[in-house]
C-alpha cells in the first residue's frame, strides 16, 4: 500500500461553518489529516510519498473554468468588496427561478456554492489543486502497476459538483482521478464506490451521463440527511448514463450487518460492470456517534466493520485507489483508516 500525502493542506484552515442554523468551530479540520497519518505511522502500512504536481489540465477534464477562476480568487476579491475576512460564506444562493449567473463578489459564493459548509480562506484554493494532485498521483500509481493507493485528501472532494463547492468539498478528488485514469486509455472504465456517510451528489452529477464511470454511493438517506436533494434510489442515470448510477440510501441507525449487506449489493453492481480500476470514496462518519452526522442522526457501525468492508472489496481483485472523504470521530478516525487499509491487504 502506497499512500499519498502532502502538508499543503494546513493552508485550508477556516475558523468556522454555518451549519443548522449556528456559527460554530468547523469539523472539518487540519487535526483529521494528522490524526489519520500518525495512525498510518504507527501501524507502518507503507511508505508515504509526496504528489507530484499534474497542472490544471486535468482538473478542467472535471470543472467549468468559471468555477476554477472563481476559487482561485473569490477570497481576495471578497475582502476588497467588504465580506468578512474570516472565510468566505455565501449570504444569498442561487436557486430554482433565481439563478442568473453572477460574478459580484458578494454574489458569487451563492452562485458557486449549495450550502454554508464550505468556507473559502486565503488557501483553499491551493490545499484543493494539492488535494487533487494527491488523487492523482495515487491514480498514476495504479496505471503503473500497483494494486493499492491510499490518497489522503484534504479538503475532500465528493461534494463538489462541476461548478458548484458544498459540504466541505471543493474539488472533486476521486471524480478528478476517474476522469484521469478512464482518459489513459481507449476503452479504460472505472467504478467509483462512496461509503462516505453523505451522498456523494457531486460525483453523480459529474458522472450521470457517462457509461464509463460507474457510480455507486451507500449513504444515509436523503430523506433525513445532507445533502438531501440527491441521493435517492430512483436516480439511476441519464441517457448514455442510464444504468451507471447506483444509489444505496440508509436509514437511521444502522448497524455493521445491514451496512455490509448493502456493501455486498454494491460489490456485486461493481463486480457485473468489470471496471479495470475501483476508487473508493473513503468516508468515516459512518462510525457510531460521528458529530456531524449526529445532525440529523447517524449510522452506528462499530469499528469491526472497517476491516471487513476493506475485505470484501479487496475479494474484487481489482487495483484499488482509496481516497480520503469525511470522517469527523477524531478520536477513533485513524484507527477506522488503518483498519480499512488493512482489510484490503489481508
Ligand atoms: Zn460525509
Amino acid at each position: 500500500m502506497i499512500i499519498v500525502a502532502s502538508d499543503a493542506h494546513l493552508q485550508h484552515n477556516p475558523p468556522h461553518e454555518f451549519l443548522d442554523g449556528a456559527l460554530i468551530p468547523i469539523y472539518e479540520t487540519p487535526e483529521r489529516v494528522a490524526i489519520i497519518r500518525a495512525a498510518l505511522e504507527r501501524a507502518a502500512i507503507g511508505p508515504i510519498v509526496e504528489p507530484r504536481v499534474f497542472g490544471i489540465e486535468p482538473v478542467r477534464m472535471v470543472h467549468d473554468d468559471t468555477y476554477l477562476t472563481y476559487l482561485e480568487t473569490i477570497y481576495n476579491r471578497w475582502i476588497v468588496a467588504g465580506g468578512a475576512p474570516e472565510a468566505v460564506i455565501p449570504g444569498t444562493l442561487a436557486v430554482r427561478w433565481m439563478s442568473q449567473p453572477h460574478d459580484h463578489p458578494l454574489a458569487a459564493p451563492g452562485y458557486y456554492t449549495f450550502d454554508t459548509c464550505a468556507p473559502i480562506v486565503a488557501g483553499t484554493y491551493a490545499a484543493a489543486r494539492a488535494a487533487a494532485d494527491i488523487a492523482l498521483t495515487g491514480a498514476e500509481l495504479l496505471l503503473t502497476g500497483h494494486r493499492f493507493a491510499y490518497a489522503l485528501c484534504r479538503p475532500p472532494g465528493h461534494h463538489a459538483g462541476r461548478d458548484l463547492c458544498g459540504g466541505y468539498c471543493f474539488l472533486n478528488n476521486a471524480a478528478i482521478a476517474a476522469e484521469y485514469l478512464v482518459r489513459s486509455a481507449p476503452g479504460f472504465t472505472c467504478a467509483i464506490l462512496d461509503i462516505d456517510f453523505h451522498h456523494g451528489n457531486g460525483t453523480q452529477q459529474i458522472f450521470y451521463e457517462r457509461s464509463d464511470v460507474l457510480f455507486v454511493s451507500i449513504h444515509a438517506s436523503p430523506s433525513y440527511q445532507y445533502p438531501f436533494f440527491l441521493g435517492y434510489a430512483d436516480e439511476r442515470g441519464a441517457g448514455a448514463g442510464e444504468g451507471y448510477n447506483f444509489n444505496l440510501p440508509l436509514d437511521m441507525g444502522v448497524a455493521d450487518r445491514e451496512y455490509l449487506t448493502a456493501l455486498d449489493q454494491a460489490l456485486q453492481a461493481i463486480a457485473d460492470f468489470s471496471p479495470r480500476v475501483l476508487i473508493i470514496s473513503a468516508g468515516f462518519d459512518t462510525f457510531a456517534g460521528d458529530p456531524v452526522a449526529a445532525h440529523g442522526g447517524g449510522f452506528a457501525l462499530s469499528a469491526a466493520v472497517y476491516p471487513q468492508i476493506g475485505r470484501r472489496i479487496a475479494a474484487l481483485h481489482l487495483p484499488v485507489l482509496v481516497i480520503q472523504e469525511g470522517g469527523y470521530a477524531i478520536e477513533a478516525l485513524g484507527d477506522n483508516v488503518v483498519a480499512l487499509l488493512q482489510g484490503l491487504e489481508e
